[in-house]
């Protein structure tokens, strides 16, 4: 079925604290959720209605994204959808759905059932029934119940043909304008049909609102690990785990050379699927000739959070027979709780000798291996 969309992100949103509409909801901005799920669903055209000036941000928002376009909000709701439909333009009989950009979580379901709950209506909107109870207050006390029975919650998207929507906002001329498009069609003698709604479609009204749609986020958990190795060479301190140790030799490499760090980075870069820290900082660029490697696992850590991921716990172990890791330990972990913001006890560093084995047990270098869990929305 195919139909057309407009997405009503013009509004300031002072209740949410601003521009809730640009905050980013689980790695992506909050308008571009249903953006993305209308133009999934098959919208074959997707007006988004911003304040004058916003354009950009929208661009910004909804980037790589096709088959959308903006038009110039109003001073209020009614005005912002009235701008919208002319933008938009017929043929009279096609199916528009107006989505409020605050209801993030729009699913394809929600879609479907408003369609085909059009067929034979003037209109329909996706509503829940009210399961608390109702009272109605008055300087702070109770002054009456309110009958619950034959209420709903309304929900956008609503669905209308696009003529019966023009002609009854047109014809609402009066201050303040309609809460919403089906109570313009119904004004106008319309009969709006009353479709499920769904419970994640709720509007993100309030600050806190955005604390919960964040935990209503499907998130799948992901491990990831890290190995690395450098040479001793001639030195007198050693970088492990963002803590300068002293010592009578240091690690050779090409940046501060703190396997610790490199296996960590490498673990979280592993986690998300994407490279290693050689991938992301070449050794061959000289800019990184001995870099911290504090940026290196920064960087990694705010690739995360750009994908809207969580970092969840970590466990490092160094490997080598000197020098001594156990008195360090505890600085490291705090060094690892200011660098990844985790609390201490998500923070594991541990440290073991290969016994005289190998390439550590002989000290010709130290190894790390490092495992990293994150939760990446799904
Ligand atoms: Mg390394």
């Amino acid at each position: 079925m195919t139909f057309a969309a407009i997405v009503v992100a013009a509004g300031t949103a002072s209740r949410a604290g601003g521009n809730k509409q640009w905050r980013s909801l689980g790695g992506k901005p909050v308008l571009r959720w249903s953006v993305e799920a209308l133009l999934a669903a098959g919208a074959e055209d997707v007006v988004v209605v911003v304040a004058a000036g916003a354009e950009s941000a929208a661009a910004d928002a909804l980037s790589g994204l096709e088959g959308w376009r903006t038009a110039t909000g109003a001073d209020s709701r009614a005005g912002s959808v009235r701008n919208g439909l002319e933008a938009l333009g017929g043929p009279d009989d096609r199916s528009v759905l107006v989505h409020d950009a605050a209801r993030p979580f729009l699913d394809r379901a929600v879609i479907d059932r408003v369609l085909a709950g059009l067929e034979g209506a003037d209109g329909a909107l996706p509503a829940l029934p009210v399961a608390d109870s109702l009272r109605r207050g008055d300087d702070g006390f109770v002054s009456g119940a309110v009958e619950r029975d034959g209420l709903w919650r309304a929900q956008t998207p609503q669905a209308f043909r696009y003529r019966t929507l023009v002609d009854a906002c047109a014809g609402w001329t009066e201050a303040p304008g309609p809460a919403d498009e089906a109570s313009a069609v119904e004004r106008a003698g319309g009969r709006v049909r009353l479709v499920a709604g769904d419970a994640r479609l709720t509007k993100l009204t309030y600050p806190e609102d955005f604390a919960m749609a964040e935990t209503m986020i499907t998130r799948q958990t992901r491990v990831g690990q890290g190995f690395d190795a450098h040479r001793w060479g001639p030195g007198s301190s050693v970088w492990l785990c963002g803590v300068e140790i002293a010592h009578d030799q240091t690690l050779i490499g090409h940046s501060d050379a703190d396997a610790g760090l490199h296996a960590l980075t490498d673990a979280i870069l592993g986690a998300m699927g994407d490279g290693d820290i050689g991938d992301h900082f070449p050794p061959t660029d000289p800019q990184w000739k001995g870099a911290s490697s504090d940026r290196f696992l920064t960087y990694a850590v705010e690739r995360l959070t750009a994908r809207g991921g969580q970092l969840v716990n970590v466990d490092v172990t160094l490997i080598c027979e000197r020098p001594k890791v156990k008195p360090h330990r505890q600085a490291m972990r705090e060094r690892l709780v200011d660098l990844l913001s985790l609390p201490l006890d998500a923070v594991s560093v541990k440290a073991t000798t290969t016994e005289a084995m190998g390439f550590t047990g002989r000290g010709e270098g130290l190894a790390a291996q490092a495992l990293a869990t994150i939760t990446l929305p799904v």
